[in-house]
């Protein structure tokens, strides 16, 4: 019997999955580092690292091998108890962060929903609303109160949206201050120091310590998103570190386990003193293997020195991308901090994406125009060589 080609697997998924992903004709079956292969042997450079999840690349030995002792020893207990390897991260990610406390969990929006309710919690102990205020072109995540903090194209259909959310423009920090000035409603902001689905958008310095400034005079709630651009993307272990602004939550997940699914959410004890027991809850979250791999993953980040890596070969690769906007004036602009990468198009990037795939790289677009790179954080230099040449040859025909 011939194996399955990549048509006839798409075909039999198209029937069985819910239509919520308008997949790509490909059924990858195996990754090593950056190169990953789909059922018909074709090999690509992956560039999207199963969007900034794969941090540091497919099947790292370190990670595999953590994953198979843990899964020989024990793969879940629950969260009435103890585990050696939940402590040993709860310990890794506080120290990391400088935030007092953690909660795991099993995704981003799962993560940002926490921090939602335990903010609110602080404000409904301190006097206050419970009023979350996001910032324009954010995302959070898919559940209902994730897409209420989102882009309205998110929310259609799904209404009612649940109450206490407000939005004001991104790097805008006027706008914000007007909202929050005297309103006893609002209970947090919450921001992407580098947002991700918006089309990777930096944060001002000089915004985020306003934003600091302003939470500390009113006692509102800063909560850093830091799911995509956190855990070494953008060459720092935060993106914070590079602002040199502390948040009061963080949000985690995508690269926190080298592709198995955790997230986590830190907040200071100030936070913390909200809280009591009973307030929230998950099975799953950060159970042994989850914390056996993220703890691999992060030993790897640190051992191998992959936040340097990644800002360097980020800069660099910045850099050429910015050296080939004379011959193809379409890149409106390439930015990005680390590996953490965006290049504006003058028109939709979808049809670039299906032309990289052709010639065997994984990329994506986001914000309509923005072709992204969220690649492993030990990719080598040569693969981002390899990249450019066949990204150069893409563009002839975009
Ligand atoms: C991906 C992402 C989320 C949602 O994460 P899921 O694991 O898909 O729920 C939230 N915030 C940001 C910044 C993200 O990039």
């Amino acid at each position: 019997m011939s194996s399955p080609t990549n048509e006839v697997l798409y075909e039999i998924d198209k029937k069985n999955y819910l239509p919520t992903f308008n997949r790509f004709p490909i059924a990858f079956e195996k990754g090593q580092g950056s190169r990953i292969w789909d059922i018909e042997g074709k090999e690509y450079i992956d560039m999207l690292a199963g969007i900034a999840v794969n941090s540091v690349g497919h099947c790292h030995p370190k990670v595999v091998a953590a994953i198979q002792k843990q899964a020989a020893e024990l793969i879940h207990i629950s969260n009435f108890f103890v585990s050696p390897t939940q402590v040993a991260l709860s310990q890794k990610l506080t120290s990391l962060s400088g935030l007092e406390h953690v909660f795991l969990s099993n995704s981003g929006a799962e993560s940002t929903e926490g921090t939602i309710k335990i903010a609110r919690k602080y404000a409904s102990k301190h006097g206050r609303g419970g009023t979350v205020i996001s910032m324009g072109n954010a995302f959070h995540g898919r559940t209902l109160a994730t897409i209420a903090t989102g882009q309205k194209k998110y929310q259609k259909g799904f209404g009612p949206m649940p109450a206490g959310f407000d939005s004001a423009p991104f790097n805008d920090f006027e706008a914000i201050r007007e909202k929050v000035i005297h309103n006893n409603e609002v209970a947090a902001i919450i921001v992407e120091p580098v947002q991700g689905e918006g089309g990777i958008n930096l944060a001002h310095q000089d915004y985020l310590i306003a934003l600091r400034h302003l939470c500390d005079e009113q006692n509102i709630v800063l909560i850093f998103d830091e799911i995509q651009c956190g855990v070494g993307r953008t060459g720092k272990w935060f993106a914070k570190d590079h602002y040199g602004v502390q948040p009061d939550m963080m949000a985690l997940a995508k690269g926190l386990g080298g592709g198995v699914p955790i997230g986590a959410f830190l907040c200071s004890s100030k936070i913390a003193g909200a809280v009591d027991y009973g307030d929230h809850g998950t099975t799953f979250g950060g159970n042994p293997l989850a914390s056996a791999a993220s703890l691999a993953t992060l030993d790897t980040i640190a051992t191998e020195n992959l936040c340097t890596a990644a800002l360097e070969n980020g800069q660099w690769f910045m850099d050429q991308l910015a050296s080939l906007q004379k011959e193809f004036p379409v890149i409106r602009e390439v930015r990005g901090l680390g590996l953490m990468i965006g290049v504006e198009m003058g028109k939709p990037a979808a049809p670039l994406v299906k032309s990289l795939l052709n010639n065997g790289v994984v990329a994506n677009a986001t914000a309509g125009n923005v072709l992204r790179f969220v690649p492993a954080l030990n990719i080598k230099r040569k693969e981002l060589e390899e990249v450019l040449n066949r990204l150069t040859t893409c563009l002839h025909e975009f």
